[in-house]
């Protein structure tokens, strides 16, 4: 599935048309005067038409995936958004309407009138576009922010790698999958959600790593981790949660457990991995295991820089995601 905004023609804000449109007047010329304040007109029309065809061609949004749906949820208000599309769409209405109105006037009116009725159209124009600019301008961005998770197929088998910052996300991602995402030793790395693909002969499996998420209220969340957490509940797919074993663990075991409950939560098909296993300090690895033992579930111990233990945990990932040996979505 395309991603509904990738093919959207996002104008420019209005001010640049606004500036632009002001630098090439005298840049239009006619073979009379009446033909060049026509023509200067129609250029302007043009470009208040982009505004017009945005607002018609924005995808609706009753009929979003959940996932681009709860994305605009993170950036605006749905409401604002449905009365800054309708503002967009009735002032670039309004000035087309002013535009040619004023061009078949200038076609009916001597020579001497034509620049004095085009300035006046450009003042009409300029200004009920300048009106509606606060609301034009913020559909225009977010649009672009959902243009920006164009990687992201709500449609495709996924796999999505979640835990607290710092664990390993992008190393194990980088590891599994075509994505190479930047890797630092420090927290909060992972600033927007990336992905990688597998491919298995023709099958693509989508591997997405969530920012890193922390243990606290969802009032209390960034854009950045509700970012993740919507990957994590309107994404159709297997989570990956891995714990770190090791001493420069970001975020006690009391609250990777935590976490990992609130994940827990979401009733999604979820795998405990712990990380870092070639550094692991005894105490945490542990209470890791003795937590994850009580839970009678299974886990995996990996390295995700050192390799180890990843093909282990691929081969039960391909199994639960529903990918055989022989490389064919299963059919239950
Ligand atoms: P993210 O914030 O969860 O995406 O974490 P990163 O993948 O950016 O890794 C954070 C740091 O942990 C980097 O310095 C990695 O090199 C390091 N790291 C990742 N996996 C391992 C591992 O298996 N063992 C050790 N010792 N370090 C790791």
């Amino acid at each position: 599935m395309l991603n509904p905004f990738e093919k959207l023609k996002i104008p420019p804000k209005v001010n640049d048309t606004v500036n632009v449109m002001l630098k090439r007047l005298p840049k239009i010329s006619g073979s009379s005067v009446k033909d060049r304040e026509i023509r200067r007109l129609r250029e302007y029309y043009e470009r208040v038409e982009k505004y017009y065809k945005f607002s018609i061609d924005f995808p609706r949004v009753e009929e979003l995936h959940p996932f681009y749906l709860e994305s605009i949820k993170i950036i605006t208000d749905i409401n604002d958004l449905k009365i800054c599309l309708s503002i967009t769409k009735k002032s670039s209405m309004i000035s087309m309407r002013i535009l040619r109105k004023y061009i078949s006037e200038i076609k009916k009116q001597p020579e001497s009138e034509a620049n004095k009725l085009m300035r006046e159209a450009f003042g009409r124009v300029t200004s009920v576009l300048r009106r509606s600019s606060q609301c034009i301008d913020k559909v225009i961005s977010i649009a672009g922010e959902l243009r920006k998770l164009k990687t992201v197929d709500p449609e495709l088998p996924t796999i999505i790698i979640a835990g607290p910052p710092n664990v390993g996300k992008s190393t194990l991602v980088s590891k599994i999958s075509t994505a190479k995402p930047e890797i630092a030793n420090y927290p909060f790395t992972t600033k927007e959600i990336h992905v990688g693909h597998i491919i298995l002969n023709d099958i693509y499996i989508q591997v997405i790593d969530t920012p890193g998420i922390l243990d606290r209220p969802e009032y209390k969340r960034n854009k950045i981790e509700k970012k993740a957490l919507n990957a994590i509940r309107n994404l159709s797919g297997i989570i990956v949660f891995m714990f770190d074993s090791s001493i420069s663990s970001t975020l006690s075991i009391k609250e990777q457990i935590d976490l990992f409950e609130e994940v827990l939560s979401t009733n999604k098909i979820i795998v405990p991995v712990i990380n870092k296993i070639d550094e692991k300090y005894d105490e945490y690895y542990n209470k890791i295991i003795e937590y994850l033992a009580s839970k009678k579930v299974k886990w995996y111990e990996i390295s995700a820089e050192k390799e180890i233990g990843l093909n282990e945990l691929k081969e039960e990932l391909f199994n639960l995601i529903g990918v055989n040996k022989t490389n064919e979505i299963s059919r239950n």
